[in-house]
């Protein structure tokens, strides 16, 4: 971060940029991305960032001040996991330990040494061993009913008719951390023939398979600057690859790569390879992760497909070619538009007219799901070439002239209530004129019932900051609309309070006609009531003065 006038700029953690337009400012105690649009506050950061819910956001905030949360409010704010995430590295521990200790240890190290893992390598993936037996870590860490029942939560221990046992048993245990280093949950691999190959831990509290990902925290820790992060199945091809020096693996923990694992993986880096079977299994998963790859391809993200030939994983792949031949494997893989092109162009005959006019029809729709921007401009491109149609370009969903005033230009654009928003949330001084005109709050809007609470929260803590006013709603959709009113350049010439006053007198309007109009709904005079009478004389009246 570096100081730039009363505010600080940095490279936007968000989005992939050489010059800095990612600001955090002291005063509004907010931050504003100019490149990506990101914004929020200290909470919304680390929600975003790290993707810590809300009250995880509060606790870890507060400890780096050095406050503890009081116990009631974190148990307000959710359910307190911190002793799940204790027992969890407790029992990491315990299995670290056994692959030592335990009289099976031999063969478990065997194991690992048979597939060429060093004990370096066991030690920074805290590999480890449960051991063969019903009740192991039950009697290890079960001392009494209540850890007992934590045990069962975090997916450690299963119960039959009330008779309760190891859920990994005689396993070669993996750690899954979240991205705060905690473990969160467990991979186990059989080291024989048995079934099921792998068992992961549960769905818990604190454990969701569709988020987390195998080896994420690990590589953020050993690389400084992650070019491209290669996705595959398992958490022993993530541990070979690394045991070669290739540090930029992640695994999916036995799902589909989801949306919410893409976000987690482009917050790392510009690049997702996906590591597939040459089978035809793993070209549909292929295919299934570029579906939702789509969408979240804004400028400056990329993704491409690495097969491996058929009956090959990584793992088997790299000892047997070794690292630079695995490396030119990866640099080799398929851009995202040369296997959507190509698997399309499968289905289709490209040397007749109607094979090409079909592949335009097949693969609008998947152009269609990518964001506006200039990649998807070079995919229609790239369709107009392989096609030889002209494509005609579909208008983007907000006319591009309005575009011209983006840059603040024309503020009148905005609705009279959403400045007024803005205008309250950048500068909540404005909550203290006495002199505010009031018959707008009779406008029943989404938009005015915000604006009437924002000013109440300000009349009782005039002291409050942008950012606490925004963080005042719980809902995230109106948090993430609040946020861009309160960063939006409003291009403020002269006086706000003047300005305000504006917008509240153009919502009086507003509802005066409002007002009238539905007065005037009702056609005739005879089905009015005589208090409606009244009103439509009224607002006449008021009309004539305007
Ligand atoms: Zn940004």
């Amino acid at each position: 971060m570096r100081r730039a006038g009363s505010e600080y700029k940095a490279c936007c953690p968000f989005h992939d940029e050489k010059t800095p337009s990612f600001t955090v400012s002291p005063n509004k105690q907010f931050y504003h991305c100019f490149g990506c649009g990101a914004h929020g506050t200290a909470l919304g950061f680390l929600m975003e960032y790290d993707r810590l819910s809300f009250p995880e956001a509060v606790e870890e905030l507060a400890t780096s001040v050095g406050l503890e949360l009081p116990t009631e409010i974190a148990f307000q704010q959710g359910p307190d996991n911190r002793p799940l995430y204790e027992l969890m590295d407790e029992a990491a521990d315990y299995f670290s330990q056994q692959l030592r200790r335990h009289p099976e240890s031999a063969r478990a190290a065997d194991y690992l040494k048979q597939r060429g893992l060093s004990e370096e390598i066991a030690q920074t993936y805290r590999i480890g061993l449960a051991p063969p037996g019903w009740n192991n870590l039950l009697q290890e860490l079960g001392s009494n009913a209540e850890r007992i029942k934590q045990l069962e939560t975090v997916g450690l221990i299963s119960s039959n008719n009330g008779k309760q046992y190891d859920r990994f048993r005689d396993r070669i245990m993996f750690p899954i951390h979240d991205s705060r280093s905690r473990v969160v949950g467990f991979g186990g691999r059989v080291m024989g023939d048995d079934n099921p190959k792998y068992l992961n831990s549960p769905e818990t509290p604190i454990f969701h398979k569709g988020r987390e990902l195998y080896g994420l925290y690990e590589a953020r820790k050993a690389l400084k600057d992650i070019t491209s992060l290669l996705v595959v199945e398992g958490y022993m091809d993530v541990v070979a690859l690394a045991q070669y020096g290739i540090r930029n693996v992640v695994a999916t923990l036995g799902t589909a790569t989801t949306a919410d694992h893409l976000e987690k993986l482009f917050r790392s880096t510009h690049e997702v390879i996906f590591c597939f079977d040459g089978d035809r299994a793993g070209k549909d998963a292929a295919w299934k992760a570029l579906e939702t790859t789509l969408p979240l391809l804004r400028d400056g993200r990329q993704a491409r497909f690495l097969f491996l030939p058929d009956g090959e994983d990584p793992d088997s792949q790299v000892r047997k070619q070794g690292k630079d031949a695995f490396l030119s494997y990866m640099e080799q893989a398929l851009p995202l538009s040369e296997f959507l092109f190509s698997k399309l162009s499968e289905q289709v005959d490209m040397t007749t007219l109607d094979g090409r006019a079909r592949l335009v029809a097949l693969a609008t729709p998947y152009i269609e799901k990518l964001p506006n921007g200039v990649f998807r401009d070079m995919m229609n491109q790239q369709l107009v070439q392989l096609s030889g149609a002209k494509i005609p370009q579909k208008a983007p969903p907000f006319p591009r002239s309005r575009s011209r005033f983006r840059r603040g230009s024309r503020p009148t654009l905005m609705k009279p209530v959403h400045r007024a928003i803005a205008l309250l949330l950048q500068y909540p001084d404005l909550a203290s004129q006495e002199t505010l005109p009031r018959e707008w709050d009779k406008l029943e809007t989404a938009g005015t019932n915000i604006l009437k609470q924002l000013l109440e929260i300000l009349r009782k803590n005039p002291t409050y900051s942008t950012a606490v006013l925004v963080e005042h709603w719980e809902d995230d959709t109106i948090r993430r609309h609040l946020g861009k009113l309160a960063t939006t350049d409003l291009a403020v010439t002269g006086d706000q309070v003047e300005q305000f006053h504006g917008c509240l007198q153009r919502l009086e309007k507003e509802a005066r006609q409002a007002a009238g109009k539905q007065v005037r709904n009702k056609l005739r005079p005879s089905d009015m009531t005589e208090e409606e009478k009244n009103l439509l004389r009224r607002l006449y009246s008021i009309k004539k003065a305007d």
